[in-house]
């Protein structure tokens, strides 16, 4: 006999006499001994018992598990077919339990004060991975598995929790007439009406779509989102090297997709191109969306007037590491507070002169807002590019042409 059982035996009189089956019996103690089932360890502790003349009978179905184990292989059959139909480098099952078992389990457990108990949860989720392990190919994973397969064992039903994937690019935005993400129609919140011409959506693609439609495609994914490193306007372009972003895709039955695919059919499209794709973990979302890079634009600006090449010349020259007082433009006040934040201009090139146009290229911290600096939004920008020039000016083009992330 165990060495463990003699200290255990009232306890256990207490358990047999509920009339559980020998796994429930077992499981009861189930932190003690090691290298044996909770049936084998329930059916010892059992036979201890007879020899003192403290057995009861098992009532059957059992009255804490309802035989629920006698089903295992069914469950994890299911739970091999559901995993094996998605691709995955790991997976873990859990459960969901009758709420009744779960009840009576943990009323004996205060009941009787048992402190070496392992959940039936525990248990089936075990023996269930083992069963099904064979079928599957892939090696259990506890702490950050891909796959999860959950089964309800009232129904035999699993349902699978998929990990999202991550993938990191740059992308560059060549149309002024498409936004970065998914806008929802403002009038039916993308339910679809005549506003929108029933698609939901203020604009027919966006740089998010031109890869999340591939991406879902190549995956199986059920959504995509994604995670840019800050936006541009609608009506700028994002050229250079592009702007770093996250494409997040949920409930992918493929994650191992070849990204150089993923890539190349993206950019069919003449409205965004994608660069540098990898997979990422997830913190990089945050990374990504938390990131304060230096940007560089390059902007088509007109005159109230001629210009004189000088004196723009002259203008850009004054603003060298210069920090400005930006108040909040009026064109995003009814969606931001109002507010005054300084933001640097680090250098202005200026080139390109025409009568009473010219291009400036200018390097500016993270979150300036360069048209308002140009033509000063009515003194709401301090100092000022039109004010530096003594000619009011406004912004025609607008061009990121470089993020300089890292
Ligand atoms: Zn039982
Ligand atoms: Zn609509």
């Amino acid at each position: 006999m165990e060495d463990w059982i003699p200290d255990i035996l009232e306890q256990a009189e207490k358990v047999a006499a509920k009339g559980f089956c020998d796994r429930c019996l077992g499981r009861m103690f189930g932190k003690l001994g090691t290298g044996m089932t909770n049936d084998c360890r329930g059916a010892m502790i059992r036979q201890a018992l007879k020899e003192k003349g403290m057995d009861h009978d098992i009532i059957s179905p059992c009255p804490m598990c309802d035989d629920v184990f006698d089903l295992m292989d069914r469950f994890a059959e299911s739970v091999a077919e559901a995993v094996n139909d998605v691709e995955s480098d790991n997976f873990l099952v859990g459960s969901r339990v009758d709420p009744l078992a779960l009840k009576i389990e943990k009323e004996t457990v205060q009941e009787l004060g048992l402190e070496n108990s392992e959940s039936i949860k525990t248990e089936l989720n075990r023996e269930i991975g083992k069963l099904a392990l064979p079928m599957i190919h892939r090696p259990v994973e506890f702490k950050v598995p891909q796959v999860v397969a959950c089964i309800d064992t009232r129904f035999s039903e699993v349902s699978l929790d998929i990990s999202p994937i991550f993938i990191y690019g740059r992308y560059n935005k060549l149309s002024r007439e498409i936004p970065q993400t998914i806008w929802p129609c403002r009038v039916c919140k993308g339910k679809g009406c005549p506003r929108c011409n029933n698609t939901g959506k203020m604009y027919q693609t966006s740089v998010q779509e031109e890869i999340g439609r591939v991406a879902l495609e190549m995956t199986g994914g059920q959504e995509h989102f994604f995670h840019g490193m800050g936006r541009e306007d609608i009506d700028a372009l994002c050229l250079g090297e592009g702007r770093p972003f996250v494409l997040e895709i949920s409930n992918p039955r493929k994650r191992n997709i070849d990204l150089d695919e993923l890539e190349m059919k993206a950019n069919e499209s003449e409205l965004a191109q994608f660069h540098y794709l990898k997979f990422v973990p997830r913190e990089e979302v945050q990374r990504v969306k938390m990131a304060t890079p230096t940007k560089t634009y390059r902007v088509k600006v007109k005159a109230d007037g001629k210009v004189n090449k000088e004196a723009v010349v002259k203008a850009t020259l004054s603003f060298k590491k210069v920090c400005l007082d930006q108040r909040t433009p009026q064109r995003v006040e009814h969606r931001r507070a109002d507010l005054v934040r300084n933001r640097t201009i680090h250098w202005i090139e200026a080139d390109n002169f025409g009568e009473d146009t010219f291009d400036l290229k200018l390097e500016t911290e993270s979150g300036t807002y360069v048209k308002e600096f140009v033509s000063g939004d009515e003194g709401r920008t301090k100092p000022n590019f039109s004010e530096a020039l003594g000619i009011q000016c406004v912004v025609e083009e607008l061009d990121v042409i470089a993020i300089n992330d890292q």
